[in-house]
């Protein structure tokens, strides 16, 4: 049965399938939805935004302009300093390269962190190929990047720091406004990853020292294949170009303007801000009541630093329980090993391993992410779910038979500490 197929009998059958993977993707909003088809069709506004020279073109216009209004005001930037892409991955690739490629020193320093999104990493590569020194930074083990960290690293002909606001696989913050004032003291750009945190934290321009940020529409709640990056001040000139064509963007990045694309991410934008804060104490609440719940279950491992993760990304170890088997014993549960972008790989997470997560522990960590429609009911069911399928992992773990068999399956203590909880040590 094809998966598509398998979700229509379960939906017919009011089987519900629980949605806990939000950081791989958000449902687009029906109002979003509602704003995007209205650009398409000969009966609509399908015109292309670049035709001036009829009403057309300059309806088009007008709403792409409407919907950058809409960007700059949920990161209280000025609208001429937000550059449309396809998504994250192009606005990092244009971030990244564009200022390596803006400078006249080929062989300039540039600094990252290794757990980063793979778009950062491979671009850095690539940079890397063409002569530029990359410097990786490795986080503590509770997944933190400090500003001393990047401080130490930084040299002389550093031109960019490239750090992820949250971290997508451990929902790690990054200290945004020490590192980008680091950066701004030294006359360093800095580029924020922000793909995960536009839904989740607030982000102001205005006061925080960042000059790039990449930001995705499938991430809050708008449509797949459409992004945008920040450029502060508009100081573009320094940023080059990494397609060329029609000129379109100020030529930092051409090509005809999706407008229902457009219109779509700038609608999710304008919500996202109308709802942050009602949506980040739901997200708080919803968040304990997961880990509470999965806390109960024995050898339990919460990565990542716990006081500095934003409520709604959860990475859990269940000792002996592998995740592959996990995920596809879980029928009515939609979670996941980490980033949908490398889910195909059989590699252990880069970023749990960059944590410093043992090989054998990440391959037993799964991520739980929720999202605007998840209920306290869905938990519920997830986490009877996870419980019945972990137990009967283990029944079948050799290695969980012959270290645990004598002792209960749920846990009765209280999570004791807000960093990398472990409930007992595995290792
Ligand atoms: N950066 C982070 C932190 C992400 O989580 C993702 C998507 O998973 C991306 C970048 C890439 O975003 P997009 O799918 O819009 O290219």
């Amino acid at each position: 049965m094809s998966r598509h197929h398998e979700i229509e009998v379960r939906r017919k059958n009011s089987h519900p399938i629980v949605y806990l993977d939000y950081a791989a993707t958000t449902p687009t909003d029906q109002s979003v939805i509602n704003a995007m088809v209205r650009h398409l069709g000969f009966e609509d506004n399908f015109g292309n935004p670049s035709s001036h020279s009829h009403y057309f073109g300059r309806v088009a216009e007008e709403a792409v302009e409407t919907a950058r209004c809409h960007l700059a005001e949920l990161i209280n930037s000025d609208p001429s300093e937000i550059v449309w892409t396809s998504g994250a991955t192009e606005s990092i690739n244009l971030a990244i390269k564009g200022v390596a490629h803006g400078c006249t020193d080929r062989s300039a320093h540039i600094v990252t962190s290794a757990i980063e999104h793979k778009a950062v990493l491979d671009s850095c590569a690539y940079l890397a190929s063409e002569g530029f020194e990359i410097t990786y930074i490795a986080p503590d083990q509770h997944g933190m990047i400090s500003p001393k960290m990047v401080g130490e690293v930084l040299r002389d002909n550093t031109v960019l720091i490239s750090l992820m606001h949250v971290n997508n696989e451990v929902g790690t913050i990054t200290d945004i406004d020490s590192i980008g004032q680091l950066a701004r003291d030294r006359g360093i750009w800095f580029h924020v990853d922000a793909a995960q945190s536009s839904a989740r934290l607030p982000i102001d321009v205005r006061s925080a020292p960042v000059d790039l940020i990449s930001l995705s529409g499938h991430k809050m709640y708008g449509p797949k294949g459409v992004g945008a990056l920040y450029v502060r001040g508009c100081s573009s000139l320094r940023i080059k170009p990494q397609m060329h064509g029609g000129g379109q963007e100020a030529g930092i990045r051409p090509g005809t303007l999706p407008t229902h694309q457009l219109v779509g991410m700038g609608e999710a934008a304008r919500l996202t801000k109308e709802r942050l804060h009602q949506d980040a104490e739901t997200m708080a609440t919803l968040d304990r009541y997961l880990l509470d719940g999965l806390a109960e279950i024995r050898l339990t491992t919460f990565n990542g630093n716990q006081e500095h993760r934003v409520p709604g990304i959860l990475n859990v170890s269940f000792a002996c329980v592998e995740n592959e088997s996990l995920m596809m014993s879980l029928k009515d549960v939609a979670i996941s090993s980490g980033s949908a972008c490398t889910s195909s790989s059989i590699e252990p997470s880069h970023v749990l391993l960059g944590l410093g997560v043992s090989e054998n522990a990440a391959n037993c960590s799964v991520r739980f992410s929720l999202g605007r429609l998840t209920t306290k009911d869905e938990i519920d069911l997830a986490v009877t779910r996870v419980c019945e399928s972990v137990g009967l992992l283990r029944e079948l773990s050799l290695q969980w038979q012959s270290s645990n068999s004598d002792k209960p399956f749920h846990n009765n203590h209280e999570i004791k500490s807000d960093v990398a909880t472990v409930q007992e040590n595995t290792e």
